[in-house]
């Protein structure tokens, strides 16, 4: 598989499976198994392990493209796959000594979904900040923790889990874990009904002493916070950043189709061809979401080039996209008026899924805190 076959197989998945479901799944807040299994099948949950495990190896660009691809059709979709791109990429680059191998071929053989639980009740947004503690005894280590909000809850077949490290001293010294699904004490606390990214099983979680094993144990005591900010976080922030894209350019055609087919008979011109006002709200829209495509290159390019402004723009994009999606799409609303308004479109579901990819941690709101303290010379944590 390389990046062209990888995207067009993404996006016949999107024409196929995504597309035709989206609406209902979206009403019935229905998670995706058909979605998960096609993406599997066509290999894309293995699309950055290495080849030697059976995954394709492929790079960001690839990542980003799909995720955009999928977030056109549905956003629910593209959040739990990059969810689980980052709990992947989080379980390759696994500590020596941990049992990770046949897990990671079971992902690059598709059968096997995973995604990341790090927020939690006690520190909400903070995610890099768990205030549950794991407990050591001999067999390994036990936990107990309330997770707030986990992507694919209850559907995935791993979860990778922060906690405090047992000796650890300080808010951030974290370790990580891989916990199984079907693992003694881990369940689903309650149903998700958001209001947006309503197909994505976005539920809480409770640990209740859940044994752990050393194998699973994915980073060093105290090291998870240095896997969160060096793996998990430029991925995430370029997946959201994409899934903002592909919410956008969706929200571009559908607002052109409906400018096109809806009409004022009595004067004989459809919206678009009767109101300057709404071709320039198409406009905006147009021009918004090329320059968060734009956005996107160029992150990713830092990626792919590391400099010495990589993570700024790391930070600035899931920042930067967010605000483009809530105003693209809001701007669709408008555009679309009555008819939008009215559900008779899919321009609100992707209005409601634009407001939930900006809540989510790392929030628009700290990103700029980071931003500010580093633009300052300040320490971020
Ligand atoms: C659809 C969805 C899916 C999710 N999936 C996952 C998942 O798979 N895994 C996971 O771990 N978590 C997940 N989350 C949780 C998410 O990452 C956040 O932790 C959660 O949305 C935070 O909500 P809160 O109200 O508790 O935040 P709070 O921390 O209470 O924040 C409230 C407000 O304060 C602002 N704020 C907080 N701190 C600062 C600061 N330092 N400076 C300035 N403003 C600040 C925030 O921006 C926000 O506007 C998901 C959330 C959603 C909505």
């Amino acid at each position: 598989m390389n990046h062209e076959t990888a995207v067009s197989s993404a996006k016949e998945i999107a024409d196929r499976v995504l597309a035709p479901a989206a609406r209902e799944n979206d009403k019935q807040a229905k998670f995706s198994p058909e979605a998960i299994k096609s993406l599997g099948s066509a290999g894309l949950l293995g699309i950055m392990l290495p080849t030697d495990i059976g995954g394709s190896a492929l790079s960001p660009r690839t990542f980003a493209a799909i995720v955009s691809v999928l977030a056109e059709a549905d956003a629910s979709v593209a959040m739990v796959y990059l969810m689980h791109v980052c709990a992947a990429a989080t379980i390759t680059s696994a500590r020596n000594g941990a049992a990770v191998a046949p897990i990671l071929k079971e992902i690059a053989a598709g059968r096997h979904l995973s995604t990341l639980a790090f927020s939690e009740a006690g520190s909400r947004s903070h995610f890099w900040a768990p205030v549950s503690r794991a407990k050591r005894n001999e067999a390994g280590v036990h936990i107990s923790a309330k997770k707030s909000f986990v992507t694919s809850a209850g559907h995935a077949h791993s979860y990778v889990v922060s906690t405090l490290a047992p000796e650890g001293k300080g808010p951030t010294d974290s370790t990580l874990y891989l916990i199984a699904n079907g693992t003694r004490g881990l369940s689903v606390a309650g149903p998700w009904d958001g209001l947006g990214l309503r197909g994505n099983a976005s539920a809480p979680m409770t640990l209740d002493d859940c044994p752990v094993t050393p194998e699973s144990q994915l980073t060093d005591d105290g090291a998870g916070f240095q896997a969160m900010l060096q793996v998990v976080l430029p991925l995430f922030n370029l997946g959201s950043a994409a899934v903002s894209l592909g919410l956008c350019r969706a929200a571009v055609v559908g607002t052109a189709a409906h400018l096109k087919t809806a009409r004022f008979e009595h004067l004989g011109q459809s919206l678009g061809e009767s109101l300057p006002t709404l071709r320039a709200q198409l406009a905006t829209m147009q021009i918004d979401t090329d320059g968060l495509a734009a956005r996107v290159d160029d992150v990713i390019d830092h990626l792919e080039r590391p400099r010495e402004t990589t993570m700024l723009r790391v930070l600035e994009s899931k920042a930067a996209a967010g605000d483009t999606a809530i105003a693209v799409t809001s701007a669709a609303m408008r555009a679309c008026g009555g008819a939008a308004f009215s559900k008779h479109m899919a321009i609100e579901r992707l209005f409601r899924d634009a407001h939930a990819g900006a809540v989510m941690a790392p929030t628009g709101d700290v990103l700029r805190e980071f931003i500010g303290k580093a633009v300052l010379g300040l320490p971020l944590f």
